[in-house]
């Protein structure tokens, strides 16, 4: 008998089972004289399986399935072949709805290989669906990332831009229309994001921050922020007032720019902050040249501008904060910058180490 355990079933095998793994994706699963065989892409399958689960006797699990369409009829009677074996477990209410499971069914995949059991693939997510992320900079690149943080499933979103849309912009940014000149940029992509999404809630703050101050006062009208990312990279200074109230609040920060993706800023990781950069320039050892040759790279390359590379730049900036916001997964922008790229794979640029006499996370602060 086999069974392919699709992601987003709240369910899982008896803890008393006894694995057989048989390979990285495949499990043999035996209770008494019955055998289950589990196959997953998840190569993390037998942590997913030795999670303890609420026991619950099979016709309400079958019941609860259906009512909530993860049933069709040949998969019941799997399922009720299995269960009269009691293999199968219904694991405790995960606390989403069905339509909800279905929908980011990729993305609790992916933090299922980090499920233990101590924590499911549904506590983690819960992590990404509460969180609220703000976005300062809703241009092209800020817009890539707030698309896949919304695909992701991250539940609030706040938008901050004073611009408006120009003539021009329309024809580089898939979401700005000739019909939208003139308009705030923050609040048409707060529009498109409703379009996209019921699971998203998203705010624009039309509004500029010109000063460590400002950004303060905009920061408290947010009594939780779990994470920042600032795409607006001109004022080299923002990075310093924004890694002080990383610091000061206890979110996570990240850079994102035409060039690199980087750093994240944890602060109770200690992890290099983008101030860190300010005492290495003061002692003169910046590395001009490949500052230089990768702004020309960036400059050169009208394909650059156009957003399937901006929109590698999103996915991967985007990746960074669920993990960091779920806890989980390995984080590539932490002490270096990355340059991602349209096939998904990315080059580290160069290292971002921490400097003790950083302005916002120095050992003087
Ligand atoms: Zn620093």
């Amino acid at each position: 008998m086999t069974i392919e355990v699709p992601y987003s079933w709240p369910v899982a095998l008896h803890p008393d089972v006894q694995l057989i793994p048989r390979s990285e994706n495949v499990v043999d699963a035996v209770r008494d004289d019955h055998v289950a065989r589990v196959l997953s892409v998840n190569s993390g399958l037998p942590a997913v399986l030795h999670r303890l689960m609420r026991e619950q006797p099979l016709s309400s699990f079958l019941e609860a399935n259906r009512a909530e369409g993860f049933l069709d009829a040949a998969s019941a009677d799997v399922l009720a072949q299995l269960g009269r074996g009691g293999a199968l477990r219904r694991l405790a209410q995960p606390g989403f709805g069905a339509g909800e499971l279905r929908d980011f069914e990729r993305e609790i995949g992916a933090l299922s290989r980090h499920e233990t059991a101590e924590i499911s693939r549904f506590q983690l997510f819960a992590r990404v669906r509460s969180a609220h992320v703000v976005v300062i900079g809703a241009g092209l690149n800020g817009a890539n990332v707030i698309q896949h943080l919304a695909a992701s499933g991250v539940g609030n979103i706040t938008v901050v831009d004073p611009a408006s849309i120009e003539r021009g912009q329309s024809g580089r940014h898939p979401w700005f229309g000739r019909g939208d000149v003139g308009r705030s940029k923050a609040e048409r992509i707060v529009e498109h994001i409703a379009a996209l999404t019921p699971y998203t809630r998203a705010r624009a703050v039309v509004s500029s921050v010109d000063s460590e101050a400002g950004l303060e006062a905009l920061l408290s009208d947010h009594p939780r922020i779990d994470a920042l990312v600032y795409t607006c990279d001109r004022n080299l200074d923002f990075g310093v007032w924004a890694a002080r109230q990383a610091r000061a609040r206890s979110f996570a920060l990240l850079r994102v720019n035409r060039i690199v993706v980087g750093p994240l800023y944890r602060p109770e990781h200690g992890d290099a902050c983008p101030g860190c950069i300010y005492p290495r320039l003061e002692r003169g050892i910046r590395d001009l040249t490949t500052v230089n040759a990768l702004g020309v790279t960036a400059r050169d390359s009208t394909a650059s501008l156009w957003s399937p590379e901006l929109s590698a730049f999103g996915a991967l900036a985007a990746q960074e904060l669920i993990h960091c916001l779920a806890g989980v997964g390995r984080l590539d922008t932490v002490g270096q910058q990355v340059g991602p790229n349209p096939r998904g794979a990315h080059d580290v640029i160069k290292p971002f180490p921490r400097d003790v006499a950083c302005p916002a996370c120095g050992d003087s602060c």
